[in-house]
């Protein structure tokens, strides 16, 4: 049997997968009613991260009882759907973004599973799996649309949009996207071994780059975007390799904690 790829991703994406509803609990407290069904012939889950009425903010979403539960599920790769919004002008509305790296600038979310000891240290030198990001990008070229070969998300807290002198920081930064589910997600998935990309859509041009930003108009280029979204899912997940020997998220954990006797030498 096949593991699961798990789909997290808003209400528009949950369509590319019928099947039996579940609620798991975890330490961390449940997770949303995933969906658990097969894509394209394989295993797979939904996740809706913002829960299924879209009730829980992007600071509020319970990322480590989301993550756990699709870890105790046997998931071994995740990829995320996230609105976006453009820093970078070359950009424009619909475009399709794999990130390559990411920028936490959030400030209030529980970012670890690993709070006390064994002192954990992940390395995050490669945040999003290459290998997956390999998939989505031909996935993507597949679907007659272009992504950007490297691209900086930055995550801020929320719920709020940026200001225009925050976007021109992190456009200082190198970033030239902005959401707000981006981290810890990524991190928490590396920190249980999990290899994670995701695929972006910019909703909007960020603040400062258009009049105003409206919720309304992001829902909107989400529902417009998510038919070609969902093919891109799903001839990613078709072509999505069972074995995980090409890429360093597997054994995230054999050099992230330090060693019994380190330790008592640093003592
Ligand atoms: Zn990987």
């Amino acid at each position: 049997m096949k593991r699961p790829i798990a789909i997290i991703g808003g209400s528009g994406v949950k369509s590319i997968l019928k099947g039996e509803q579940k609620v798991l609990g975890t330490p961390y407290g449940p997770t949303p009613n995933l969906t658990i069904g097969e894509v394209e012939g394989r295993p797979a889950i939904f996740l809706p991260r913002h829960g299924e009425a879209h009730s829980d903010p992007p600071h509020k979403v319970n990322y480590r009882a989301n993550i756990w539960g699709l870890k105790s599920l046997g998931v071994e790769r995740i990829i995320a759907t996230n609105a976006v919004g453009a820093i970078d002008q070359s950009l424009t509305p619909g475009e399709i973004v794999i990130p390559s790296d990411i920028v936490d600038v959030t400030k209030s979310r529980a970012g670890t599973f690993y709070e006390g000891s064994p002192v954990t240290h992940v390395d995050v030198s490669q945040p999003y799996c290459p290998r997956e990001r390999e998939v989505l990008a031909q996935s993507t070229a597949s679907a007659g649309r272009r992504s950007p070969k490297d691209a900086v998300m930055a995550c801020t807290e929320g719920p709020r949009y940026e200001t225009p002198a925050e976007i021109k920081m992190l456009r200082t930064m190198g970033c030239h996207i902005v959401g707000m589910t981006g981290a810890p997600e990524v991190f928490l998935a590396r920190e249980l071994e999990i290899c994670y990309a995701s695929i972006s859509f910019v909703s909007n041009m960020a603040a400062g780059l258009q009049r105003t930003l409206s919720a309304r108009e992001v829902e909107e280029k989400g529902r417009e975007t998510s038919q070609v979204l969902n093919k891109i899912l799903a001839g990613a997940i078709a072509s999505m390799p069972e074995s995980r020997k090409d890429c360093p998220c597997g054994t995230a954990l054999s050099q992230a904690q330090l060693k019994k006797e380190v330790v008592e030498v640093a003592q």
